[in-house]
């Protein structure tokens, strides 16, 4: 049996037109976050297999493919979650009086987290993420599926900037994307997020 499968989406693949068209969902989901998954479990029978041989010359391979593949995973799996149709506007509650002690403002974080998904260079996300060290939520840039994250970090609200995301709609213009990106984001699942990382992680890292 797979240790990793495929979630469903929460919504049809056409849910979020006019701001992510239903092709791209259907090749999003169907396509690439399932080669992920595959791939994920293909590093870890080979790992299996390799202890097994005793065999361990290409096992530096096979950590880059577990990295990336369940990084995949992890990343396409919450930001499914992160949108909904009805989604957009502003967090309030907990997620809101966090946002605000953090980022100064709901208008502040907003142009911090643009910026940061716009500057990704390559393919990559950007990321709200709760730091279980700090005590607090920072925006940081993900490259690929896995690179440039520290310890400690849980994903609270993920954007996926791979051209796999929006190129087919939005072509080159990541920026539009962007933009209406954030009439799909999912506040509620955010807070939830939130609030599981901040009963779950702490003194995870750092007793
Ligand atoms: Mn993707």
């Amino acid at each position: 049996m797979p240790v990793y499968t495929l979630p469903e989406l929460p919504y049809d693949y056409a849910a979020l037109e006019p701001h992510i068209s239903g092709k791209i969902m259907e090749l999003h989901h169907d396509k690439h976050h399932l080669a992920y998954v595959n791939g994920a479990n293909t590093a870890l029978e080979q790992m299996e297999a390799a202890r097994d041989k005793g065999d361990l010359v290409w096992i530096n391979k096979l950590e880059k493919d577990l990295a990336f593949n369940l990084g995949g995973h992890a990343n396409h799996s919450a930001f499914w979650e992160n949108l909904s149709p009805t989604g957009g506007g502003e967090p309030d509650g907990a997620l809101k009086d966090q946002i605000d002690k953090d980022f100064g403002s709901f208008a502040k974080f907003k142009a911090q987290f643009t910026a940061v998904a716009a500057g990704v260079q390559g393919s990559g996300w950007a990321i709200l993420a709760w730091d279980s060290i700090g005590e607090r939520l920072v925006i940081v840039q993900l490259f690929d599926q896995q690179g440039n994250i520290p310890m400690g970090l849980t994903p609270i609200i993920l954007l996926d900037c791979w051209e796999h995301a929006y190129y087919l709609d939005y072509l080159n213009v990541r920026a539009d994307y962007i933009a209406a990106w954030w009439n799909l984001v999912n506040y509620q699942d955010a807070a939830a997020r939130l609030a599981r990382a901040k009963s779950q992680t702490k003194g995870l890292i750092i007793p």
